[in-house]
């Protein structure tokens, strides 16, 4: 029999579901892929159906071998990288969602974070992260009073919980797995990130129980298999991420000083700080970047300082789907060139509220400035420049943050594809913005994780280095223009702030 050839990365975001083959070189070899739907029960709500997740994942896989014309005894491993913080509960017993998913953009529990601020430094020492509605804990806390209200029948001692990587690990070994990796842990704001175990005072705290709570294990490593029946033959799960920490990964970002920022739904801006924890000053939050079973104690676990940004990408699809503004994302570009500016628009992409570095979870999102002249290309306009507007504050924290300051923003994800965007980009930062040729860097993260686990590659540095640069785009004309819009787009901001009660 032939020694497999492919590696299996499952890269399962907030916006769709992809399956990709990549060779042995790291290049994509063949892909699939499904939208999600985005259920909006009330207003700063959202939920997806875990088990379109589950049957999306399951034909993307099958698809993508088919497409491949391959069978699984071609593939050496699979990686698994997904949309963080987002959770839900389930039955052991007959595999069913108690309720649907609550995803990471979702705000029901903002009331909750702020009856606990009293708690908000205590938190924040034991996990890193800043006491917000983004986070699992609040999310899981409502779903078990969910269900011990409307479900009362419900036997607790067969509830699981877990993110999306743990509910699709089960489901792909057929519930033999229940496990999750630290950088997904380290997101629930149930973990704690010295000892990066559940924290017994947090599950008090927010009254799950431990039992729920899946294993916590190295993000590469070995996992378990695929059930046979899914694919016809066994495949190793040797590498789970957080989709940011993946892309991070996939950029070769290993070492204190490297960063990236991924433009997808949200924006998150990601620098590596090496192997014990670094605290922000400037609202950032302390995460694991990733863990490896396979090197040696003292280079095992990675930490990162990380700014998120919720609704970027986001704004986007809303002015597809909500606003009907645009036919597609791509759409923006030509309409963004097409005036010279916003007409005095400020866009406040606060959706979902604001994350770093505000951490407002009331504010909302605004037009501001609007006259009678301006046109759909000048709202449009507005809406893109926000998104680099919103990384130039988190690049700003960043540097107050670090011993030197930032010089070239490495990207990807799915609205970096935007050559308007980049470019305006580069010249708020007022550095070179270097996109590689390949945007699926989550994927390709999850992929290198895995095939690094089992052996199929050897050299985690020629992987990095055998990626190519797409483009580079350098500041140029109009940069103090942008730093005078800048300050107006930041009193914008203020006035988004402290608007919805919650
Ligand atoms: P996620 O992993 O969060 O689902 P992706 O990296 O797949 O996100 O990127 C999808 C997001 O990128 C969507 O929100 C979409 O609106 C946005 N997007 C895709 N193409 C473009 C484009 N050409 N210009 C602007 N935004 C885009």
């Amino acid at each position: 029999m032939n020694s497999p050839q492919y590696i299996l990365a499952l890269d399962l975001g907030t916006t769709g579901n992809r399956a990709i083959l990549f060779d042995a070189l790291g290049e994509v070899a063949a892909q699939a892929y499904k939208e999600l739907n985005q259920y909006y029960p009330q207003p700063g709500w959202l939920e997806h159906d875990p088990n379109e997740i589950w049957q999306d994942t399951r034909t993307c896989m099958q698809q993508v071998l088919r497409n491949m014309g391959i069978s699984a005894s071609s593939i050496a491993a699979m990686g698994v990288t997904v949309q963080r913080e987002t959770c839900l509960l389930w039955d052991k017993t007959t595999g069913e969602h108690l309720h649907k998913a609550i995803v990471w953009q979702d705000r029901r529990t903002a009331g909750m974070c702020r009856q606990l601020s009293r708690r908000s430094y205590e938190i924040q020492a034991r996990t890193g992260l800043v006491l917000d509605a983004y986070f699992s804990a609040t999310k899981l806390a409502w779903l078990l009073d969910w269900v011990k209200q409307e479900r009362p029948e419900t036997n607790l001692d067969n509830v699981l919980a877990g993110t999306i990587d743990t509910w699709i690990l089960w489901n792909l070994t057929r519930g033999q797995v229940h496990a999750t990796d630290h950088s997904n842990a380290s997101r629930t704001m149930l973990m704690n990130l010295a000892s990066r175990d559940w924290d017994s005072t947090l599950l008090d705290l927010f009254g799950i129980p431990v039992r729920m709570m899946p294993q916590i294990q190295p993000s590469l490593g070995e996992f378990g298999k695929t059930d046979p029946e899914l694919l016809g033959a066994e495949v190793p799960i040797a590498a789970i991420f957080g989709d940011q920490q993946a892309a991070l990964f996939a950029h070769g970002c290993d070492h204190p000083g490297m960063l990236k920022c991924t433009y997808g739904t949200g924006c998150f801006l990601i620098s590596h700080t090496g192997h014990q924890v670094t605290r922000s000053q400037n609202q950032l939050l302390s995460t694991v970047a990733w863990t490896d079973a396979t090197q040696a104690e003292a280079k095992s676990v990675n930490y990162a300082l990380e700014g998120a940004m919720f609704t970027t990408g986001a704004c986007i699809q809303w002015l597809r789907d909500g606003l009907k503004l645009i036919d597609s994302a791509p759409e923006t570009e030509p309409l963004a060139r097409q005036v010279a500016d916003t007409d005095g628009v400020y866009f406040v992409p606060a959706l979902s509220g604001l994350g770093a570095p505000h951490w407002d979870m009331s504010a909302r999102g605004a037009f501001l400035g609007i006259t009678g002249g301006v046109k759909r290309e000048h709202m449009v306009r507005a809406v893109l420049e926000a998104i680099a507007y919103e990384v130039k504050e988190v690049v700003e924290a960043m540097n107050k943050d670090g011993d030197k300051p930032i010089e070239l923003l490495k990207v990807d994800g799915g609205a970096s594809q935007n050559d308007f965007l980049m470019q305006f980009q580069a010249d708020a930062l007022g550095i070179p913005v270097e996109r590689p040729a390949v945007l699926d860097a989550t994927a390709q993260g999850a992929a290198f994780g895995a095939g690094l686990a089992v052996g199929f590659w050897d050299d985690y540095a020629t992987l990095v280095k055998n990626r190519k640069i797409g483009r580079t785009f350098e500041p140029g004309e109009g940069a103090a223009q942008i730093q005078e819009n800048f300050a107006t787009w930041v009193k914008a901001v203020e006035r988004a702030k402290n608007w919805a009660l919650v």
